[in-house]
């Protein structure tokens, strides 16, 4: 349910809304608009009826939310959430670029190619320091000594990190790194460890989980704004399906169908959702032209000898040129790529 009131309503009356609201045993979400303040309600709706918020001052209505997410969608807030950082923001006209290899495997191997995107422009650096791998034999990431170099790079090189949390263990130490957390496919419909990242103030990327549908993904987001925090970037990365040419199908569709049903913003990484490194390229400007707020791309400065993700990784060159190519593309769809061009 939703308690839509006018903008300039005063304190004390938004105040008594969110009391009435707390009194039913429920969560009050003050969610601003451009045109309406509304107050969002989550927790067991069955105690709730409509004339009992009628009668507060400056409600103008009361409207009842048809999806089973509420928090995330567009009927709560049909503007498009724009998540705000020191330097960047999410969203909005916004093209956001993430860019790094898929983990930390050394400080030279991080240092090098965090100091070769920022010369790029890049703002947000991706590497994982935990890796969730199919096999227990394969390489798990540096784990605390991957956060101490991805500490390091944030400082010395001023790129914003975006790092993958596996576990509630480590989810402490990573949220003292991460500018975004990254929640991966396979933690998707972890749900305690969403609704602790909902406790956090870290913005969270929440990739969509490989047999998920975009209920699913809208569901779990749900999850983490129930907590409290709204700095939620939606992913999309590929499912599985029959084929078996690319590593995942990229759904493409789920990017205007999200754009439709939730305000929140959504990138697209179509290094996973393809596994192909030179298919990757067509996939991101695919991704682009459909609507999506920007991309991940893994880049590793020599994707042969990467420990993960090498055959879907682009070197800096290649990555280069792809940037350039979404910088064309970016003003078709009325957005501008957000990176830094003084340092270009
Ligand atoms: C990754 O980003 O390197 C990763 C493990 O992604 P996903 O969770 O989408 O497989
Ligand atoms: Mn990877």
């Amino acid at each position: 349910m939703l308690i839509m009131m006018s903008l300039n309503s005063p304190r004390e009356h938004i105040e008594k809304v969110k009391e009435k609201i707390r009194s039913k045993n429920c969560m009050p979400h003050e969610i601003p608009g451009s045109v309406k303040l509304a107050i969002g309600i989550t927790g067991p709706s069955t105690k709730l009826s409509e004339d009992d918020f009628l009668r507060l001052e400056s409600v103008d209505e009361v409207v009842r939310v048809s999806k089973p997410y509420k928090l995330v969608s567009r009927e709560m807030k049909p503007d498009d959430t724009i998540i705000k950082f020191n330097n960047a923001s999410v969203g909005g006209e916004s093209l956001t670029i993430i860019a790094g290899p898929c983990s930390v495997e050394n400080r030279q191997q991080i240092f090098d190619i965090a100091g070769e995107l920022k010369e790029m422009g890049i703002k947000f650096l991706r590497a994982g320091a935990y890796k969730p791998r199919s096999s227990p034999y394969s390489f798990q990431g540096l784990k605390e000594k991957g956060l101490e170099y991805l500490s390091e790079v944030k400082n010395e090189i001023g790129l914003m990190i975006v790092t993958e949390v596996k576990d509630a263990t480590t989810l402490p130490l990573i949220s003292q790194v991460a500018d975004v957390i990254q929640v991966g496919a396979r933690n998707m419909q972890n749900f305690s460890l969403l609704e602790e990242v909902g406790q956090l103030p870290n913005a969270i990327l929440l990739k969509r989980g490989m047999s998920a549908t975009i209920e699913d993904l809208l569901m779990s987001a749900e999850y983490i704004l129930s907590q409290g925090n709204y700095n939620v970037i939606l992913c999309e990365r590929g499912i599985r399906t029959f084929e078996t040419y690319t590593r995942n199908t990229l759904d493409l569709n789920a990017v205007p169908v999200i754009k439709k049903n939730s305000h929140l913003p959504i990138i697209v990484d179509p290094s996973h959702g393809i596994g192909i490194w030179d298919k990757v390229p067509a996939m991101a400007m695919a991704a682009i032209a459909c609507g999506a707020d920007g991309v991940m791309i893994e880049v590793h400065s020599n994707p042969e000898q990467a420990l993960s993700d090498g055959f879907q990784s682009l070197t800096p060159k290649n990555f280069k040129m792809l940037l350039n190519k979404l910088e064309q593309l970016a003003p078709i769809v009325n957005k501008k790529v957000d990176i830094d061009v003084a340092v270009t």
